[in-house]
């Protein structure tokens, strides 16, 4: 292993998107600096690494933290987005900035629910040859059965959409310069990017880890947007359920069948006004069946035409360097 160790780069950047998190960011940079110290004194990484925030447009005092810490101890570095742009662009303008210095990076949540200790383990892996390392979560003894049973659902339901996802592996994960430099070719609008990576390909592993809870603050994650999520994951990732509809058309066109055979033998032995209810339920039917096809067929159209855009994902105002 140690051979393999100097033929790699060795400069580490972290990179933690930051929303409103003036709460936990002062703890979660002395925690970070104390990781980073211990690697950089154990000589696994390079003096050159750093800590990168990336605020994504932050209503609270996030920002100037940031700049303080910068100011203190140059390890810190931050990025600024000029506004909210949410949690997966922010993500991709850290990463895409910190590989134009690292030669690994990793992605963590500011809250550091995802324990630090997997860094480690990721740095060892990369040296072993890996150009992506998940972080999978072992246990979500924490997280309330809410929290739990909507996000495994959410995993199985993107397996099932056809999506190739790593089961309870979130956006904690160490990627290469190498496979970064890759992931700036999908240049797709609708960012998933727990979709994306695995397309990549490369020599991966997982690591796991337990899932800690929240240390201060709340979470920025709230249903509305954990839905957008998924909503997102499943449309930019697979037609299913376009597929689906039309399955579904099929299957109500038999059923129709059924029911023109019915209400013939009903008109044909005089019952004629008992078939009013079947009437009533089958226009309910085909028209919130048409609704529902309509919108999700108008999601699709609205992604083609958002990918036709090429809106820039994410605007950098400022860096501190
Ligand atoms: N986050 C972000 N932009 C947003 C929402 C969240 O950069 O619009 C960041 C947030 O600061 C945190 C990470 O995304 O570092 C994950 O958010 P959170 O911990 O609140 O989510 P949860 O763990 O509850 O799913
Ligand atoms: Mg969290």
């Amino acid at each position: 292993m140690e051979a393999k160790t100097c033929e790699r780069g060795r400069i580490l950047y972290l990179a933690i998107p930051c929303y409103n998190e003036e709460e936990v960011l002062p703890e979660t940079a002395q925690r970070l600096l104390g990781k980073m110290e211990d690697l950089m004194e154990k000589n696994r990484i390079s003096k050159e690494s750093r800590i990168l925030f990336i605020n994504d447009g932050s209503k609270d005092r996030t920002w100037e933290l940031i700049e303080e810490l910068h100011e203190k101890n140059p390890i810190f570095q931050g990025i600024r987005l000029s506004r909210n742009k949410g949690h997966q662009n922010a993500l991709l303008g850290g990463l895409m900035t910190a590989k134009e210095y690292a030669d690994m990076v990793i992605s963590m949540d500011a809250d550091l629910q995802d324990d630090i200790d997997v860094i480690d383990q990721f740095v060892e892996k990369y040296y072993e040859g890996c150009e992506i390392v998940y972080g999978v979560r072992s246990a979500r003894k924490t997280d309330t059965f809410f929290k739990r049973f909507t996000a495994e659902s959410f995993y199985r339901m993107i397996n099932f959409m056809g999506g190739e996802v790593v089961f309870n592996h979130a956006d904690c994960r160490l990627m290469s310069k190498r496979a970064l430099d890759e992931l700036e070719n999908y240049r797709e609008v609708n960012l998933f990017l727990r979709g994306i990576v695995p397309m990549i390909g490369f020599q991966t592993a997982s690591v796991t880890y337990e899932r800690q809870e929240r240390f201060a603050g709340e979470s920025k994650y709230p249903l509305k947007k954990m839905v957008g999520l998924a909503v997102d994951g499943i449309t930019s990732l697979s037609i299913k359920p376009i597929r689906f509809i039309v399955f579904l058309g099929g299957l109500l066109f038999l059923c129709s069948i059924l029911m023109l055979i019915y209400s013939l033998v009903q008109h044909y032995l005089g019952n004629t006004i008992s078939g009013w209810t079947s009437l009533i339920v089958s226009i309910w039917a085909i028209g919130g069946l048409q609704l529902f096809a309509i919108g999700i067929i108008g999601e699709y159209i609205g992604k083609i035409y958002l990918e036709t855009k090429a809106r820039p994902k994410y605007i950098i105002e400022k860096v501190l360097r």
